[in-house]
Order: structure tokens, then sequence, then C-alpha cells
């Protein structure tokens, strides 16, 4: 079982290191997530090797681990102990990708043991028996700081809620983002048919309604219209400056004339809302602009996402149900650090009344444990790319496997995917 631990430990930890999105040593997020622990050698691997990382896991997490003597179903005692080894706040000392990578190898190894699939032995550490597989948020159309067009609003999602199954919700959404590539081909040329990190199209548009417009026009031409309904994720505290909003922030010569203010952003959300099938928005303004959060809110029965709002932290996530600023976690294992705290964290949500999304980041490998977290949790919504690259198509086509084994018994999350259990 030791030797399954490392081998699965190993692959895990280049999963959770892969990412360099949001990482704490590169970009200034601060002490609210988790912190990835890079070697920073400069000349090597751009300084964002992870050998200390893995040297931790080797020379102080294995030894001093196998000496507890716990059985690998035992995800919290072992998720625990980790966490007092660590000893800090944000998992700094031994880094937050050497203690996660071990922890997910547990989970794995923990479903090997009891003979069962790794959704199901999730559910049982959730204590969830009602299994649902979820409404695949896909992201289509890209823009903010990691898309090389003007578009300050950083994805445009397509959710198949009206599909009958999630078979038919990859066929519905593997369709629309074709006819959304014919669409663009026409009107901005081949070029930019290139796709980005997370696999959805980046057309140089400035206007973000003219994404929601081009989104629109595919899901007609497909034949899905009324059946698939639109989300975004703004990111918003990047075109944040000085408590207003820069919708032009990729041109250095932007005018603050135009820069919007909280209320007047608030208001372009809910003209969207108004014109188009909008069921999700996250991150809509800066991480600490709180009462732009709760008012919008308290204006929308849609979902309102807390991602750089939130980043899975238990703490954050308390603050956040108390000022009653959004209604849904989105749940990235990496920006906690455990599968115990993240189980904890959709408890938490769930508890107050939110949904649960669960989320990729733009930094992926081919590593499909939050497939199965998804329908482990039964969150009801996953976001993990376009129907596009093999490191997003690997979550997608898991949960295909998933309902495949189901068989009869499969259930789609379709529009109760904010609160499917
Ligand atoms: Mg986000």
């Amino acid at each position: 079982m030791t030797y399954v631990i490392y081998q699965c430990a190993f692959i895990l930890i280049e999963t959770v290191t892969h990412n360099n999105y949001k990482n704490p040593l590169f970009i200034s997020t601060g002490v609210h997530e988790a912190l990835e622990l890079r070697d920073n050698v400069k000349g090597e691997y751009h300084g964002k090797g992870v050998l200390t990382a893995i040297k931790n896991i080797n020379s102080i997490i294995a030894p001093e681990l196998l000496k507890q003597n716990l059985e690998v179903t035992q995800q919290k005692e072992i998720d625990q102990f980790m966490l007092g080894l660590d000893g800090t706040e944000n998992k700094s000392k031994l880094g937050a990708n050497a203690i996660l990578g071990v922890s997910l190898a547990v989970a794995k190894a923990g479903a090997a043991k009891k003979g069962v699939p790794l959704y199901k032995h999730l559910a049982d550490l959730a204590g969830n028996n009602d299994i649902v597989l979820p409404v695949p948020a896909f992201n289509v159309i890209n823009g903010g700081s990691h898309a090389g067009n003007k578009l300050a609003m950083q994805e445009f999602m397509i959710l198949p809620t009206g599909a009958s199954s999630f078979s038919e919700a990859m066929r519905m959404g593997s369709e629309v983002y074709h006819h959304l590539k014919k669409i663009i081909k026409e009107k901005f040329g081949l070029d930019s048919t290139a796709v980005g990190d997370e696999g959805g199209f980046a057309p140089n548009i400035l206007n973000n309604k003219d994404a929601l417009y081009l989104i629109q026009d595919a899901i007609q031409q497909a034949g899905y219209s009324g059946k698939i309904e639109i989300g975004m994720d703004v990111a918003a505290s990047e075109f944040f400056k000085n408590g207003t909003y820069d919708l032009d922030f990729k041109n250095p010569k932007s005018n603050p004339a135009d820069y919007l203010s909280s209320e007047k952003l608030a208001e372009v959300y809910l003209d969207f809302i108004k014109d188009f099938p909008m069921v999700s928005i996250e991150d809509p303004f800066d991480q600490d602009d709180w009462a732009a959060w709760a008012s919008l809110t308290s204006r929308t029965p849609i979902q309102i996402v807390g991602d750089d709002l939130t980043v899975t932290n238990p703490k954050r996530i308390a603050t956040a149900v108390e000022k009653k600023a959004c209604n849904c976690l989105l749940l990235k294992v990496n920006q906690i650090g455990s599968v115990t705290e993240s189980i904890d964290a959709h408890l938490l949500a769930k508890k107050n009344g939110w949904g649960t999304m669960v989320s990729h980041r733009s930094g992926e490998t081919e590593d499909t444990f939050i497939a199965d977290l998804v329908v482990g949790l039964s969150t009801g919504q996953i976001k993990t790319g376009a129907p596009c690259r093999s490191e997003r198509l690997a979550k997608y086509n898991q949960i295909l496997r998933i309902e495949e084994e189901l068989g009869a018994a499969a259930k789609y999350a379709g529009k109760n995917f904010r609160r499917p259990v």
C-alpha cells in the first residue's frame, strides 16, 4: 500500500503543482490561498520546479505518516496528521502541493482498498447517499488577463441544463462549441479560432455583450435554444483600479473617464441577466468589494459564485455567508490543499444554502480526480473547460465512464444544478 501511495503521490504532485495560475509565489493573492511550494531556482523550470515539495513528501511526510499506522481509508486522520506536521495556516512549511499530492493519493488508495470506485469512496467520506451527475459548464469564450484579446471578462460558459443526461449534455456542448467556431471564423477569420488555456476561443472583441451574442447565435444554430443556459466568470479583481472597474484594462491607454463604479458594473450584469439566459456569474466584483457583492446577490435570483472572493477557505466562506455576498462556492482542491478540507468546504457551503461548483484550474494535467469529486459530493455542477484539449476532456470523459457504470441509476442534475440533493 505504501508503494501505491508513493506512485500516486508522484503523479498527483505533478497535477497539483502544474498550475501556476494565482500562485502566491508569483502573483500576490496573499495569505488566503494555500501555498504551492516552488523551488524558485532561477534557470530551472523558470523557477517553478517542485523538487523541494517532492523531497518533503519522501523525507518528512512519508516516514512520519507511516509511523502512525493509519489505514489508507482513514482520510480525515491522515489529512489532519499532515496539517499538524506542517503547522502553518497556509501549508507553507511542507507545501500545499506536497500535502495535497499525498491526500489525493490516499483517497485513491482508500477506494482501491475498499474495492469501490473513487466517487463512491468520496461520497462515503462526505456522508452523501444520493449520487447525481453534474451539469458541465463549458468555457467556450475566453477573455481576461489570460487571453490576448481585448475582452475584459474572463470566461463565458454554456450550461446544458435542459439535457436529459450527462452524455446528452456533452453532445449539446460540443455541437454548440463547433457552431461557435464556425461563426467566429466567418466573422473574425481563421486565426481567431485558436484556443486558450481552457479550450475556449478568444476572438478580438472589446464589448462583453458581443461575446454573449456570439454564444446565443451558436446555441440557436445548434437548435438548443431554451435548453442551454449561460454562465460567466468575470474575475473582476483583475480589472479593479482604485475602487473602479476598467473594462478596457488590457489597453495601457484606457480612459479613466470610462471606468465603472460598482453600481454601474452591477447594472451591466442586470442587463445581461435581462437579455440572456444567464444563470451564474462568478467573481462579479473585486474580492474585497464586499458591499457590491451583497448588493448584486440581493438584486437577482441567479447564482453568484465566489472564487477569488472565497478561495475555498472556510474563514472567507464564513465571512461571505455572514455578509450574504454570494450563494455558491467555487471548489478548487488546490486552493485549500487537502481532500478532507475540500469536503468540509463543500459541506459548509451546503449547510448555508449555497451551491458548489467544482472547478479545474487554468493550468491542468490529465488527472481526473475532480470528476470523481463532483460526482461523489453530488454538487450538481463542474467547470473544467471547453469540450476541447485532452486535459479538459479527461475530466468529462471520466464522468461519461461513471455515467455508463451507473447505468439506469444515473441521475443528471439538469435544472437542479444549484441544489441537486
Ligand atoms: Mg474564477
